[in-house]
């Protein structure tokens, strides 16, 4: 494949014989919400689409528009950010599955780049297990730490990317026009003993909205991490779709 088999350009001619050809979709799912002073709103959603497209181009599967909002709470005070609540964001997925497997898809596919959408991701996931016949599977940045740990110099915040070297470095690799790097700054803020345990948030937490050093980001380690990411979920798409049970 050269071109993403991209949804909302194609009629429902070109979706009815993409399906027949493959009968996998790709949903990427993002987030609008503040990534410090030196990258837009839309990070989540750029680097899911981005990488969405790329397999898309790789596996021939359907690419359906992003799912533009995330759960955000910790941002909510900061102009931007948009937030939906949890339970939205899992009854999303879900819909979006149930049309597509009408559609006569097989297999779903859910690229994911905001943390805070993994769990709903997962509970989606289960509960469609048991009302269709069309599994989904979820992915966000495999082998994430080891990739992230050969590629990035500096370290996370408390295990967290957020607008840090890792999340600068991809969006210099899919969407550099974006990125002020003159504005990118170091910061680490103090762990309160109740963070985690309370209703201290991250938005409670860092003056600069960055958790870590974007000012190391480069584009070069964006594309290495980029093409890694790449290879390892388009196996696991290929295994999930080798996985799925044969007719007849
Ligand atoms: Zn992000």
């Amino acid at each position: 494949m050269s071109t993403a088999r991209e949804a909302i350009k194609m009629t429902r001619d070109d979706m009815e014989a993409a399906v027949k050809d493959f009968p996998v979709a790709i949903l990427p799912m993002g987030a609008t919400e503040q990534h410090g002073h030196h990258l837009p709103l839309g990070v989540d959603i750029y680097l899911a689409e981005g990488i969405s497209r790329k397999l898309s181009e790789r596996t021939g599967a359907v690419l359906l528009p992003s799912v533009p909002f995330g759960y955000s709470w910790v941002w909510r005070d900061i102009p931007g950010t948009i937030s939906m609540q949890q339970h939205h964001v899992e009854n999303v997925i879900k819909d979006v599955a149930h049309s597509v497997s009408r559609n006569g898809v097989k297999l779903l596919i859910l690229v994911n780049g905001h943390d805070a959408n993994n769990s709903s991701m997962k509970y989606a996931a289960r509960e469609l297990m048991d009302e269709i016949d069309m599994p989904v599977s979820y992915l966000f940045y495999p082998n994430l730490e080891q990739i992230r740990q050969q590629h990035c110099d500096s370290p996370t915040w408390s295990g967290m990317i957020h607008a840090c070297e890792f999340e600068t470095s991809l969006m210099l690799a899919i969407k550099p026009e974006l990125v002020d790097m003159k504005k990118a700054v170091r910061e680490y803020p103090e762990q309160p003993s109740l963070y985690g345990k309370s209703t201290i948030s991250l938005g409670d937490l860092s003056d600069s909205g960055v958790y870590g050093d974007a000012t190391l980001a480069t584009k070069e380690k964006g594309e290495e991490m980029l093409e890694q990411f790449l290879n390892q979920m388009e196996k696991l798409i290929q295994e999930a779709y080798a996985s799925l049970p044969k007719k007849d």
